[in-house]
């Protein structure tokens, strides 16, 4: 069976087929850096990590894009409230989000534009629009207009008949209900305070969705394979996205639409505004690697929501703790006599893993197969009928799964190890021998640890 994704525009599952042979080029909406974000919507980056990791298993090459919306309604409006400039309010969100990131074991997207950056791309595509007639002015503050796009409603599904022409919002988010002419550029007022960028179109900022149109147009071109994003941004979001990149770029904006679900917490969308969050902090906190954080919202499928409850992570862990000790009981084990069972069960789970995540990324079934060869392979270790090449392959399997996973923890080092280590590097800088301190401290890097020069001395932390 051929790799296929059930698409949001066409509401069915359709093969995969890539604009170039070979090649995907993806832009997944990124964070509004605002707040830690929390697991909610690290589900949705999880979900698209899965993605991203998948389609380089299939042997696919990837440009993946992921916005910083590092400019918009609520990081101005936080950014004032704290009473620090823009830039300093979204970069301390930004380093977060990468760090967390690292501690989910999410891998780097290619380029992470941040909106801020790309103002003159924007104003650009907003001009084309109102060559065209599809967007207009109103003091300032300027338009999408809606019924000068026909299409409008075709990803969210929204009925058009019986609006009401010309009713504007310029909020950037808004529902279903108040579908309506939304703002692509806002003109600048008093609650901006000193965000605002001078440009032909006037003083003021863009609007939310023009950033996603703009800065995917730059890094993707016009027509692009797959686009991503919690299913709460299909709408208003996306749709005013296709609007915008089609009404300007003319053509078709982006073939496959992916949306994840949301994760819940007591049957409830968890969300900032709610107040029923947790950050990925508060649950490292709790003494939870962010492994057992990253097996659960992987567990269930993306397009079904999920419940997020202790007694859920606590199981997540556990099954995070079997596959790692599969892969530590396997290195340790010296070899048996081979029962020739071992292949059967290593060309069934390849099989099995990849049916299932080329079915619109069946996680549940390919982990169920997983386990599976677990626990074969455990048995014939038990009772030493694996042999040394069967066990290596058996390894080779589950690391080439890993690479989609990413659930793998590495050994760390010991600490008495490190501390050796710190003191040799001290003594290289006291004899001015800095060729090895460098050394030393590159090697420490590579196992994991930072150094930090204090004026207590050398302080040392786990990258985690
Ligand atoms: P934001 O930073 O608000 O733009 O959201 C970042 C991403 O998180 C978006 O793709 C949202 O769709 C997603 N998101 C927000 N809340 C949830 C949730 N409870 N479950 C899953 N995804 C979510
Ligand atoms: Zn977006």
């Amino acid at each position: 069976m051929a790799l296929q994704f059930k698409n949001t525009l066409s509401g069915v599952k359709e093969e995969f087929k890539p604009l170039e042979p070979g090649k995907v080029r993806m832009y997944t909406c990124g964070p509004t850096v605002y707040y830690i974000a929390h697991i909610g919507n690290f589900r949705t980056f999880v979900f698209e990590d899965l993605l991203r990791r998948y389609l380089k298993y299939k042997g696919y090459e990837i440009t993946h894009v992921m916005n910083i919306t590092d400019v918009d309604d609520k990081t101005i409006r936080d950014s004032r409230k704290e009473g620090i400039s823009l830039k300093e309010f979204t970069d301390r969100y930004t380093k977060i989000f990468f760090e967390d990131m690292d501690t989910l074991g999410l891998e780097r997207a290619e380029v992470y534009p941040a909106a801020t950056e790309h103002i003159d791309e924007m104003v650009a595509m907003i001009k084309a629009l109102l060559d065209k007639g599809i967007a207009y002015e109103v003091d300032g503050d300027y338009y999408f207009k809606i019924a000068a796009f026909p299409e409008y409603g075709k990803l969210a599904k929204i009925d058009m008949a019986g609006m009401k022409a010309g009713a504007r919002v310029a909020v950037d988010e808004y529902e279903k209900e108040s579908v309506s002419d939304f703002a692509l550029w806002k003109a600048w007022d008093e609650k901006d305070g000193d965000v605002y960028w001078e440009t032909e179109l006037g003083k003021g900022r863009p609007g939310w969705h023009i950033e996603c149109s703009a800065m995917s147009t730059k890094y993707l071109g016009k027509h692009f394979d797959i686009h991503c994003g919690g299913v709460d941004n299909m709408f208003p979001h996306h749709e005013n996205e296709i609007a915008q990149s089609e009404g300007a770029n003319g053509g078709k904006f982006v073939n496959y639409w992916l949306h994840s679900e949301y994760l819940l917490v007591e049957g409830r969308r968890m969300a900032k505004s709610f107040g029923n969050y947790y950050t990925l902090r508060d649950i490292v906190a709790k003494g939870y690697p962010g492994r057992a954080v990253r097996y659960l919202l992987i567990s269930s499928h993306y397009r079904q929501q999920l419940n997020f409850t202790f007694e859920r992570l606590d199981a997540a862990r556990s099954s995070l703790e079997r596959y790692n000790d599969f892969i530590k009981n396997l290195e340790a084990y010296p070899g048996g006599k081979s029962s020739g069972e071992a292949e059967g069960f290593i060309k069934k789970v390849l099989e099995g893993f990849e049916t299932n995540l080329d079915d619109d990324l069946n996680i549940s079934g390919a982990l169920g197969e997983i386990f599976d060869f677990i626990r074969d392979i455990n048995r014939l270790r038990a009772e030493d009928k694996l042999s040394t090449t069967e066990r290596d392959k058996a390894l080779e399997t589950i690391r080439k799964f890993d690479t989609v996973l990413g659930f793998e923890i590495k050994e760390k080092a010991l600490d008495a190890e490190i501390e050796a280590l710190i003191k040799k590097r001290n003594e290289a800088r006291k004899n001015k021998d800095y060729a090895l301190s460098d050394k030393i401290r590159d090697e420490l890097l590579a196992m994991g640890i930072v150094l930090e020069d204090t004026p207590q001395g050398v302080k040392w932390k786990r990258k985690i």
